[in-house]
């Protein structure tokens, strides 16, 4: 400026520079401005926090004050979104407020805690290779090819679209088969948490969906609790036994459990008790149940069900080979070296302690083996024990079953049925007796009313066929006519037994004997068709179970014969029929010289499983 001798051009560069400088003091002081208003703001909140504080340090002592200050810290450190964050500090304003030791107080702390042990957002990283996959599944679980087929396949399609949603598992199949431990290694395969939760007997909605939390003693669902349990934001968490839902006026927990399952409605789900929608879209849900029969339909509409069948002899050895002997060992702190099993004790053990459709007893006899044996090494008598054959009985006690519950000859109005529960198949003779009398039909053994429909139309079959089956057609006025079930204090019902009960008839109104190793199932009308039954993997089973070797069945069930295990289809015969004189022509054997005779009658051993209804 000063270089500059015209006065105008010096004033021009001078009012330029000044021009400058005052924009750059106008920004300076637009910022000082911003900045100042943002340090009073975070000033004024912490000039109030800390004046709360100081006021409940004054009214409550300085634990409250900390505590509150404690979750403000904890709540910022959440993974969580920022609306849920928002909605915990405000429990924390309210708790700031409320007197120490209130009951509201303890309310709100409760309700702070459960929600800040929840696993917002904290996702473990998932497993996605499915070699892997399928070397944990074959080291851990035995057989179930088509279980572990269909996992492979969910796993497959969670590598190629991780997000996608709905796959929903249900695992149906006989209790001891597998099912929950199945749902245990699949999580380890694909890198996600476990949790299960038993549903079981719940039939209160909020079970499933929790508490208001004003109530007293309010805690979160089972779902909740489950996350919580599992500690990450996507578990997998096997929902089991679903078809033991009840439900009763207090609401209906299958609703609920709709709303866990629906990809379009979990994304948001929301518990009673915590308030706040929490995310389940990334959980992986598998369920498991006995009988997909009793699982509410619409629960059933949103999964696919995969049938797990029951175990056969060789089956159940090598479970036990590979890993129930392992398992028992190690838990009873007993050793490869001091404890050994041999192949055939095992085989003892199937045979002649346990009758059941998975390994569940089988498990639990190796583990009375394992006590004895750490008895005896525990006190010193023995340095190492073996099990064989012989001292398995030694151990155990008498045998419990014996391997073939057949009759000990063919006898009349005695007949093999074949029945199925949701634990397995069995075998449930049948007897019919005639005595001369007036025509009465009775029927006996806790038959439903299904069952004695079907009688009926055996006798009507018979009566209407009685000429051409040799019988005195005057039968239905001058003889009386007794059904018996076995294992009367058993309830069953359903239509299959109709063909055993046309069977037993005619072997008694006839004389002649029934052959012992033949059993049939299916349902008959009164004239005579065979129609088709469910369940027949199961009956088949326990036929060849219990030494049949000739098993009747409907015609029109002979694409189940399919799922039939390749072991039953190779020891029993099956004749599939159409109608039940094709049954008849062949299921006697010719009258012996005893034939009058009373029948030798061994019972069958009462099965455990067979406490449940069974539906013939
Ligand atoms: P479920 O849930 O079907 O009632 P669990 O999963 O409780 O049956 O199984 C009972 C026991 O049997 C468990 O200890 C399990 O390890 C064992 N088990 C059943 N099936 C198999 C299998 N295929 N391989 C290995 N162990 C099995």
């Amino acid at each position: 400026v000063l270089e500059q001798t015209n006065p105008v051009h010096r004033a021009k560069i001078l009012i330029e520079m000044l021009n400058k400088e005052r924009e750059i003091g106008e920004i300076d002081k637009r910022i000082g401005e911003k900045t100042k208003a943002a340090i009073d703001e975070n000033q004024r909140e912490y000039y109030l926090r800390e004046q709360i504080k100081a006021i409940s340090n004054e009214l409550y002592g300085d634990e409250t004050a900390d505590e509150i200050d404690d979750y403000h810290t904890k709540i910022e450190a959440l993974k969580a979104d920022d609306s849920v964050k928002e909605a915990l500090h405000l429990q924390v304003n309210k708790l700031a407020k409320m007197p120490g030791g209130s009951h509201e107080g303890t309310v709100v702390r409760n309700y702070l805690d459960t929600c800040l042990e929840l696993p917002w957002n904290k996702d473990t990283k998932t497993q996605t290779d499915v070699k892997k996959a399928e070397k944990i599944l074959d080291r851990d679980i035995y057989g179930m090819k088509k279980v572990k087929e269909r996992i492979l396949e969910m796993l497959s399609v969670y590598t190629l679209a991780p997000d996608i949603k709905g796959q929903i598992i249900c695992l149906v199949g006989p209790p001891g088969v597998g099912k929950t431990s199945i749902g245990k290694t699949i999580s380890e395969c694909m890198g996600r948490k476990f949790a299960r939760i038993s549903l079981g007997g719940v039939h209160d909605e909020a079970e499933i969906r929790g508490h208001r939390k004003t109530y007293i003693g309010a805690m979160p669902g089972k779902i909740i609790d489950a996350v919580k349990h599992a500690g990450s934001g996507n578990p997998l968490i096997l929902l089991d036994e679903v078809d033991k839902l009840g439900s009763d006026y207090k609401g209906d927990p299958s609703s609920a459990l709709l709303e866990v399952l629906d990809p379009e409605q979990n994304g948001t789900f929301t518990d009673n008790f915590i308030e706040i929608p929490y995310d389940l879209s990334r959980t992986v849900f598998i369920a498991t149940a006995n009988d997909a029969g009793t699982i509410p339909a619409p629960l059933l509409d949103r999964m696919e069900v995969i049938e797990v069948p029951s175990y056969t002899r060789e089956e159940k050895f090598n479970i036990a080979k590979r890993h129930l002997v392992k398992k028992e060992t190690l838990r009873h702190g007993l050793t490869g070296r001091n404890f050994k099993l041999t192949d055939g004790a095992i085989y003892c053990l199937i045979d002649f302690y346990t009758r059941e459709a998975g390994v569940r007893r089988l498990e639990r006899t190796i583990a009375s083996l394992c006590r004895k044996a750490a008895r005896l090494i525990a006190s010193g008598e023995q340095k190492s024990v073996t099990v064989t054959e012989q001292t398995a009985e030694k151990m155990l006690g008498h045998k419990r079953y014996k391997p073939e519950a057949l009759l000990e000859k063919d006898s009349v109005g005695i007949i093999n049925g074949l029945a199925w529960t949701s634990v397995g198949g069995e075998i449930m003779q049948l007897e019919v007796a005639v005595m001369d009398g007036t025509g009465k039909v009775e029927l006996t053994g806790s038959l439903g009313d299904v069952m004695k429909e079907s009688a009926m139309a055996a006798v009507s079959y018979v009566r209407s066929n009685a000429a051409r089956l040799g019988i005195d057609s005057d039968f239905y006025k001058n003889r009386d006519i007794h059904i018996h079930a076995t294992e009367a204090a058993v309830p069953k019902d359903g239509p299959s037994a109709g063909v055993t009960i046309t069977v037993g008839l005619v072997s008694a109104l006839t004389g002649k004997p029934v052959k012992k190793d033949i059993a049939m199932t299916g349902e008959v009308t009164i004239r005579g068709r065979v129609l088709p039954i469910g369940g027949l993997r199961e009956k088949s089973m326990a036929a060849y179970r219990d030494g049949i070797k000739t098993v009747f069945i409907p015609k029109d069930n002979i694409a189940d014969l399919d799922e039939v295990d390749t072991v039953v289809k190779e020891n029993v015969r099956f004749v599939p029929v159409s109608d039940v004189d094709e049954i008849i022509r062949c299921a006697y054997s010719e009258p012996d010289s005893e034939k009058k005779e009373s029948p030798v009658f061994t019972p069958v051993i009462k099965s455990p499983i067979s406490a449940g209804r069974i539906s013939q």
